[in-house]
């Protein structure tokens, strides 16, 4: 069954809406404020013009330029793109930063692109929007299947443009680069960018467990005694977002016993090592047979399982970092983690919440779990319009910050008001959006 994303993502708004003092106020935030639909031609090697279909919706910029990631996937759709620029704003005023909410899609299997192909279809899609675009109108980011690379095309591509017009400094030009975030370091990128999502799921998890660790020690507690061993984990995604959190919670001594890709899934019940497990991979070029724990990785400790079989695994901590959707009204019941930290953006269709919030499963919100990209990514916009490069210990003291400031507000208002996390992030949320 197909799940409209932006009809998941209206459910949301309608839930939180009736905790708001007036709840007709969300009518403004029912649709976006502009829809870009652009078709880029592109020359391929063999010299033949496709055209690829894609957007860039602008939600609402009541708290700042709109702000969002670019995705590169072939089944980007016009309601994926708002539901995920939906997300992104309320993301941003979760995250408490200067940031309105939009998001860009081009429908593309990059993978069948040459890289020269690739380099001409980003900078073609840029020059579509780039009317639209720029340091305090909308400041696009990687997603899926795009990266700092991608970044650094779109930048230049940009800046060229708009230095044609207008002819800049060296200075102006450097601070222009602002419009794009996610860009490598020698781009104007910042320090801690790469894994910024992945840390800041690990801060706001952090900051979760220790809120539900009770403040006596009963013994019999059953969430003391599940708190006080080591913590389980199996993540589905293995790319940015996916490696970094497993690397982090690993680090931290969870133990990471699943982990999955486009293909499927390994599971290592003695805990796997994802920094070992990605380096297989990339040798190997398949997930399947990267049983790594200790210092090396063989085919035995290990089993291959699907990506549904790691969704329903016995662990405490469920992290899905891929794709929106993948926990559903048909699979929510047979989840057996404890907790659900929300990765990826809408990993969870709106029928399952209910079924996990009455089996008592804690879903900590997309919109709050992944907020550590888009908050590094303000920094980076903050850095180049300030001409300054901060160090990686400046970026991660300000992300932890922000993070634990995000969960002390969204906790207060879900105990308030005897709510799910995610209706309080939303609450929270709305409040800033309105104000
Ligand atoms: P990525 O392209 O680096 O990695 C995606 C991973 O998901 C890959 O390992 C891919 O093999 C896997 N995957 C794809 N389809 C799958 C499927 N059907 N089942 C299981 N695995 C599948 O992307 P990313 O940047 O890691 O983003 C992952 C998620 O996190 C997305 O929902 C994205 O919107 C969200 N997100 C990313 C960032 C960021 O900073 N990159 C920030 C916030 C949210």
């Amino acid at each position: 069954m197909n799940i409209n994303p932006f009809e998941s993502a209206m459910k949301q708004l309608a839930k939180a809406a009736r905790y708001l003092d007036d709840p007709q106020k969300i009518a403004l935030l029912k649709q976006p404020q502009r829809i870009i639909n652009v078709a880029t031609p592109v020359r391929m090697d063999d010299g033949e013009i496709r055209i690829f279909q894609g957007y860039r919706v602008q939600y609402n910029n009541n708290l700042g330029p709109y702000k969002g990631g670019i995705r590169f996937h072939p089944q980007v759709s016009l309601d994926e793109v708002m539901a995920l620029s939906f997300w992104m704003m309320m993301k941003c005023a979760v995250a408490n930063i200067p940031m309105g909410g939009g998001k860009g899609g081009v429908m593309v299997d990059p993978k069948t692109l040459s890289v020269s192909e690739l380099e001409r279809l980003s900078r073609g899609y840029v020059r579509a929007i780039a009317d639209c675009i720029g340091p305090d109108k909308d400041v696009p980011a990687p997603d899926v299947n795009t990266n700092g690379v991608i970044m650094g095309w779109m930048t230049d591509e940009y800046v060229r443009m708009t230095n044609n017009k207008y002819q800049m400094t060296n200075e102006e030009k450097k601070k222009l680069r602002a419009a794009f975030t996610g860009k490598l370091i020698k781009d104007g990128g910042s320090e801690g960018r790469e894994e910024a999502t992945g840390k800041g799921g690990l801060y706001v998890l952090q900051a979760i467990l220790s809120k539900m660790k009770p403040k006596t020690q009963n013994p019999k507690s059953k969430i003391n005694s599940t708190l006080s061993r080591q913590l389980t984990v199996a993540v589905q995604g293995f790319g940015n977002v996916g490696y970094n959190i497993a690397k982090f919670l690993r680090d931290e001594g969870f133990r990471v016993m699943a982990i999955s890709d486009s293909k499927g899934g390994v599971y290592v019940p003695e805990g796997l090592d994802p920094t070992l497990t990605l380096e297989c991979k990339r040798k190997t070029g398949t997930l399947a047979g990267c049983y790594c724990k200790g210092s090396v990785c063989d085919s035995k400790g290990g089993r291959r399982i699907s990506n549904e079989e790691l969704l329903e695994l016995p662990v405490d901590i469920l992290v899905p970092a891929a794709m929106e959707n993948v926990i559903t009204g048909a699979n929510a019941s047979r989840i057996q983690a404890k907790i659900v930290l929300e990765m990826a953006n809408g990993p969870t269709a709106s029928e399952a919440d209910a079924t996990l919030a009455n089996r008592n499963i804690v879903v900590i919100p997309d919109i709050l779990s992944n907020s550590g990209g888009v908050t590094v990514s303000t920094l980076e916009w903050e850095q180049n319009l300030k001409g300054q490069h901060w160090t990686k210990e400046e970026v991660n003291t300000k992300l932890k910050k922000k993070m634990e400031d995000a969960v002390d507000s969204i906790w207060e208002v879900s105990k308030n008001y005897k709510t799910d996390l995610r209706t309080a992030a939303f609450v929270v949320a709305l409040e800033r959006i309105f104000r």
